[in-house]
C-alpha cells in the first residue's frame, strides 16, 4: 500500500503579472494595469493539477519563508495536496515577473530563489516519500544535480516520469529512468541534440526512444499527443474545445498521465486521459486555478 499516488519533485515559483501596451525597451520605464500574482512553477502546478483531480499527491520542493512561500503553500492545501515535503527558507521563494502587451506576447524574468536551493541532500532526508509514493514526476526548474538524485533514490517498483522543461541535455543515467520522457517539440528538439531528421513528431519519439527511457511521451498542443513505446507508437487524438489560455497545460497532461499510469492505465489509456485534462484546462484562464476535478474532465465531451 502506498500513501500517495504521485510524489512531485519540483518547482514552485509565484508568477506576478502585469499587463502593458507596450514591453519595455532597455533603459525605458511603462505604466501597466495591476499587478496579479498567482501560483506556478511546473511542480507546484502538477501537484495541483494531480491533487485536484483525486490523487494522493505530496510535494518535495523549497520556498521562501515569505508572502509567496504562503501563497503557494495555501494553493497546494487548497487542492487537497500534502505540503509535508515542501521545505521552507533558505532563499526567497523563486519568482517569475511577466508583462504581457495586448497581442499576448510576454516578457518573463524569472529568479529561482529558494528552487535552487533544493539540493541532493534534501532528496536524501525525503527518502520516505519515496517509497511511500507509487510514482515520482520531475522537470528541470530545480538543479539537475537534484533530479539526479531523485532518479537514485527511486525504489525499484516505482515509477519516473520526467517532464524536462526547461530543457537541457540530460544524462543516461537520468533517461534510463523515464517511463516516461514527456516532451514537446522544443524539448525534443534540445534533447535530440537538433538531430531531428524531419519533420514528423512520430520519428521524434522513436530517436527519442532510442536515446534510452522506456517510453516517450510527445505532446503537440491543440493536436494532442504521441505515445511511443516498444510496442511503437501511438496517437492520441486531441480533444476540441475552444481555447482561452494555454498556460500550464503541459503540468495538467503530465500530473493526469503520471497518476493514471500509476493506477495501472495503459500507456496510450492513459495519455488519452491526459489529453481531456489538458484540454480542459486551456478552456480557463491561469494555470493552478485552470486545473479540472475529475467530474469536469469525465463532463468534457470527446
Ligand atoms: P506548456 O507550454 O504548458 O509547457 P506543453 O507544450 O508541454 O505545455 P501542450 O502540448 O501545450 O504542452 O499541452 C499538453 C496537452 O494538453 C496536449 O498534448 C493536448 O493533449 C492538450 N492540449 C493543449 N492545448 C490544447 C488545445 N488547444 N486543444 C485541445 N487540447 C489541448
Amino acid at each position: 500500500m502506498y500513501d500517495y499516488d504521485l510524489l512531485v519533485v519540483g518547482s514552485a515559483n509565484a508568477d506576478l503579472v502585469i499587463d502593458v501596451e507596450r514591453r519595455p525597451a532597455a533603459g525605458e520605464t511603462v505604466l501597466g494595469g495591476d499587478l496579479a500574482v498567482h501560483p506556478g512553477g511546473k511542480g507546484a502546478n502538477q501537484a495541483v493539477a494531480a491533487a485536484r483531480l483525486g490523487a494522493a499527491t505530496a510535494l518535495l520542493a523549497r520556498v521562501g519563508d515569505d508572502a509567496h512561500g504562503r501563497l503557494l503553500l495555501d494553493s497546494l492545501r487548497a487542492a487537497g495536496a500534502d505540503t509535508v515535503g515542501v521545505l521552507v527558507g533558505g532563499a526567497p521563494t523563486g519568482v517569475a515577473l511577466i508583462t504581457v502587451d495586448p497581442s499576448g506576447d510576454n516578457s518573463i524574468v524569472v529568479s529561482p530563489g529558494a528552487n535552487a536551493r533544493l539540493t541532493p541532500a534534501d532528496v536524501r532526508a525525503a527518502g520516505s516519500l519515496f517509497h511511500a509514493s507509487r510514482v515520482v514526476s520531475a522537470q528541470l526548474e530545480i538543479p539537475l544535480e537534484t533530479v539526479v538524485e531523485v532518479v537514485r533514490q527511486l525504489p525499484a517498483d516505482s515509477r519516473f516520469v520526467l517532464n524536462p522543461s526547461p530543457p537541457r541535455p540530460l544524462p543516461a543515467e537520468v533517461l534510463a529512468a523515464c517511463d516516461p520522457l514527456i516532451v514537446n517539440e522544443h524539448e525534443a528538439r534540445v534533447i535530440l541534440g537538433d538531430a531531428r531528421v524531419s519533420e514528423e513528431p512520430a520519428d521524434w519519439a522513436r530517436l527519442l526512444l532510442a536515446k534510452g527511457p522506456r517510453s516517450v511521451v510527445v505532446t503537440l498542443g491543440a493536436q494532442g499527443a504521441l505515445v511511443c513505446d516498444a510496442a511503437g507508437v501511438t496517437r492520441v487524438e486531441p480533444v476540441k474545445v475552444d481555447a482561452v489560455d494555454t498556460t500550464g497545460a503541459g503540468d495538467a497532461f503530465t500530473a493526469a498521465l503520471a497518476w493514471q499510469l500509476g493506477s495501472g492505465s495503459a500507456p496510450a489509456e492513459a495519455a488519452g486521459y491526459a489529453a481531456r485534462v489538458g484540454a480542459a484546462a486551456v478552456t480557463r484562464r491561469g494555470a493552478q486555478e485552470s486545473y479540472p476535478t475529475a467530474e469536469e474532465v469525465d463532463a468534457l465531451c470527446c
